[in-house]
């Protein structure tokens, strides 16, 4: 039987910022019979007796760090994290046997309740109630550097649904405060330095700038025939007042989708309130179509910023702070471990256009 090598794109699409997080575009393998596994039904109850991230259950956490609203009932809640990944029981310093280096895991790890209600998705949430989420992020990031200066990173992120990573239903997202930068931050802050020290522009902006007014067509050399039209604003999902929302070129997951603030800005954490209710409102509008397209979403969100500290100034030109969303659906192989390389079955252009397509509620 011949193998069924039909239409599509097929190609290695490298990533302009982090060039080891480079893609394999390869559309015909969607039509392969055997799909990743089906999502799990999304559990939608509101409130769970079990659930020791449900109100009333609060005794089942450890500690509580921060709750908001202060008074009455939460709707947003911080607590320490019962299993920690990094936390500051030990004390050691660095260790260092021949080539195997190793940093005492030193660092917070904190859960974050996103709502009282144990269900919700983040697109049923009000605007108001994700812009409260993005300020009590930006009001816990900032508690921590300030609270030791062994933390050289805070990462926020978020799993939701078993196949993103999740252990617990209830939507919540969490907090580990780092001893170190993650190698792929320092990786974008280097890389965009560098960028900008060549081209005086910082990349992101420049990536911003592609998607709103790139219009171009690939021609093929010999035959001349159109290869593929870019028309302006084809990777863009979402455009609010301060933040869009992308659908980059390079997508690692078919559904990926990244929020940046449309004014050049390297720290998430001089966000101001408006600002954090037109980011809510992009979050939620971009959360809402994939619900509608791929159904369930379950996916992990990240935010990159800026690192505290002296040495991370001269990247206020440079780097650009942004959120990565991650739809989960598919399992990565032997071939992604093998060769670092992401295979991506849908087409990043044809994602973009499905996620613009969706009319959402409030549309006019
Ligand atoms: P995830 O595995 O992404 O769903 O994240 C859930 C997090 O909640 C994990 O890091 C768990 O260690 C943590 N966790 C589980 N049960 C509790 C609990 N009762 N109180 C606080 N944290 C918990
Ligand atoms: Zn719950
Ligand atoms: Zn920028």
């Amino acid at each position: 039987m011949s193998n069924k090598d039909t239409q599509g794109i097929r190609e290695i699409r490298i990533n302009p910022i982090v060039p080891t997080e480079s893609v394999l575009i390869a559309t015909a393998r969607s039509m392969r019979p055997q799909k990743a596994e089906e999502a799990a039904p999304r559990d939608t109850r509101m409130h769970v007796a079990t659930c020791p991230f449900c109100r009333s259950n609060e005794d089942k956490t450890p500690p509580e760090i921060m709750r908001y609203p202060v008074e009455d009932d939460w709707t947003i809640r911080v607590v320490e994290n019962l299993y920690p990944v990094l936390g500051d029981d030990r004390g050691k310093t660095g260790l260092v046997f021949g080539l195997q280096q190793a940093i005492d895991g030193y660092g917070r790890h904190e859960v974050i309740v996103d709502n009282h209600q144990h269900g919700i998705a983040i697109h049923e949430m009000s605007e108001e109630h994700l812009a409260d989420l993005f300020a009590l992020y930006k009001n816990r990031i900032c508690q921590l550097y300030e609270s030791d200066p062994r933390l050289k990173y805070v990462l926020v992120f978020k799993n939701f649904g078993p196949a993103a990573g999740a252990s617990m239903a209830h939507t919540h997202s969490q907090i580990i405060a780092l001893p170190v930068v993650p190698q792929n931050l320092q990786d974008e802050l280097s890389n965009s330095k560098t960028y900008y020290e060549k081209h005086h522009h910082c990349i992101f902006c420049t990536l911003i700038d592609e998607a709103l007014t790139f219009e171009t067509t690939i021609y093929d050399r010999e035959s001349g025939e159109v290869v593929r039209r870019i028309n302006v604003g084809q990777y863009v999902i979402e455009r609010g007042e301060h933040f869009i929302a992308i659908k980059p070129f390079a997508s690692r997951y078919e559904w990926e989708i990244h929020i940046l603030p449309l004014e050049h800005n390297p720290d998430f954490l001089t966000t101001s309130e408006s600002h954090l209710k037109d980011l809510a409102r992009i979050m939620k509008r971009s959360m809402a179509r994939l619900d509608a397209v791929i159904g369930g979403a379950q996916y992990n969100y990240f935010l990159h910023s800026r690192p505290k500290g002296e040495q991370y100034q001269d990247c206020s030109y440079s780097y650009h702070w942004h959120i990565e969303i991650c739809p989960r659906t598919s399992i990565p192989s032997g071939f992604e471990l093998g060769s670092g390389l992401f295979v991506n079955t849908v087409s990043p252009e044809e994602a973009a256009e499905q996620l613009r397509n969706v009319t959402l509620d409030n549309d006019p």
